[in-house]
């Protein structure tokens, strides 16, 4: 069984924003030579997450958006995190910082619908997403 770290650098443009990472964490597979195993896609940042949702109709991604500016307001009395970017680290937690997908045959088993998105919550920035791949 082989292990391999890698990692690339995803540009953010919004404050709030979900970027497809899907092809970027399928080249980082390709490249590895491992065709049965799974992929951890890993966020290390207080800030940002990772999930995987539906990246066919785009609706979608501003819907999920929306959803959580609703939940989780930028601007709300009682926060006491001096940055002043407090609903990005509550968004950080609830989405989660990294996702596990299997690899078989050489493909990562997502459905039909569904992308891998690194979620930016206070950028725009240059972030880093970590990528290990365990398999053989
Ligand atoms: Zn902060």
């Amino acid at each position: 069984m082989k292990i391999l770290n890698n990692s690339f650098t995803v540009s953010t443009n919004k404050r709030n924003e979900l970027v497809d990472i899907t092809d970027k964490v399928k080249k980082v597979i390709a490249e590895s030579g491992i065709s049965e195993g799974n992929v951890i896609v890993y966020c290390p940042h207080t800030t940002a997450a990772i999930t995987i949702n539906e990246n066919a109709d785009p609706d979608v991604v501003h819907d999920i958006l929306l959803t959580l500016a609703d939940l989780i307001p930028q601007n709300k009395s009682g926060y006491q995190h001096s940055e002043g970017n407090s609903d990005a680290h509550v968004k950080s937690s609830i989405l989660g910082c990294s996702q596990t997908v299997l690899i078989d045959n050489g493909q990562m088993q997502l459905g039909t619908w569904q992308g891998i998105y690194f979620c930016e919550f206070d950028g725009p920035r240059r972030r880093t997403v970590l990528v290990q791949i365990t398999g053989q």
